[in-house]
């Protein structure tokens, strides 16, 4: 009985912060300091590999989350497809995991993730192929990244993929995702094909190119190096970066190509160190 009243006495007192109806200070809005920026940096995108329902249904109960689902059109519904916010943008949403990108790595704290639903990749024919984002999805994507890049500033090289960030653990979105065309849309980076020419130099776009050599440029671009001698982390950052800037040609391998668009990247964005 005694421990009851202790508690509801406690319970009562909370509501008065602890010291009563006494105000201890004010806080003072008039100043606002010249060396701030926003907390949101980036932007990370990614399929679900479910249906919408499934996906809505983890990423709204599961341990993972994003800002934003996208959802696929089913034909059905006016408008075609809806985006939910499921973490408002000031919280943390749990999407980007173990991850890196241009020195910052705990991505989760300082991006904002958008999940597409999409099947992701399936088998046809002896192949291994990607399923293509229905426009309707991405218009909508295009219109929500443009409130985005607004609202926080954020610049070409910060709109990446899971697997940009993450490239030993993730695909997603994966190789049918239009990078070049969101880019053309103003959203996101890409090489100007002049100076990938330039950069090519007359040699052939598969002529072998020393590994070493791209993971260094790579690097300097963003991605997160952990073991830059591990053949396995150089085939899966190679693979992470043709996903994003050469889709037609993913072999994980490095080429004279891959290698001039990563150049060309650089000279266009700068280098991170
Ligand atoms: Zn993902």
């Amino acid at each position: 009985m005694k421990k009851i009243w202790l508690w509801s006495v406690l319970l009562l007192s909370g509501c008065h912060s602890g010291t009563g109806d006494r105000q201890v200070f004010t806080v003072d809005h008039h100043l606002n300091a010249r060396s701030q920026e926003p907390r949101v940096k980036m932007v990370v995108i990614h399929y679900t590999a479910e249906d919408n329902a499934s996906s809505l249904r983890l990423l709204s109960q599961g341990d993972v989350s994003a800002h934003y689902l996208i959802t696929s059109p089913d034909g059905k519904s006016a408008p075609a497809v809806t985006v939910y916010q499921l973490v408002p943008e000031s919280r943390v949403a749990w999407h980007a995991g173990v991850s890196g990108w241009r020195g910052y790595t705990h991505l989760n704290s300082i991006s904002i993730g958008i999940e597409l639903v999409n099947p992701g990749y399936y088998r046809k024919g002896g192949m291994t192929t990607c399923t293509l984002y229905p426009p309707s999805q991405l218009l909508a994507l295009e219109s929500l990244l443009q409130t985005l890049v607004k609202r926080y500033a954020i610049t070409p090289v910060n709109i990446v993929g899971h697997s940009d960030v993450a490239p030993s653990r993730k695909q997603d979105p994966g190789p049918c995702f239009p990078w070049h065309s969101l880019a053309n849309a103003g959203l996101g980076a890409w090489p100007d094909a002049g100076t990938v020419s330039q950069f090519l130099a007359g040699r052939s776009a598969r002529a072998p190119a020393d590994p070493r050599v791209l993971i260094a440029l790579l690097s300097r671009y963003g991605y997160p190096v952990t073991d830059p001698a591990s053949q396995s982390e150089q085939t899966r950052l190679i693979r992470a970066f043709q996903m994003h800037f050469r889709p037609a040609g993913v072999t994980g391998k490095a080429d004279a190509e891959t290698e001039a668009i990563a150049r060309a990247l650089l000279s266009k964005y700068g280098t991170l160190h």
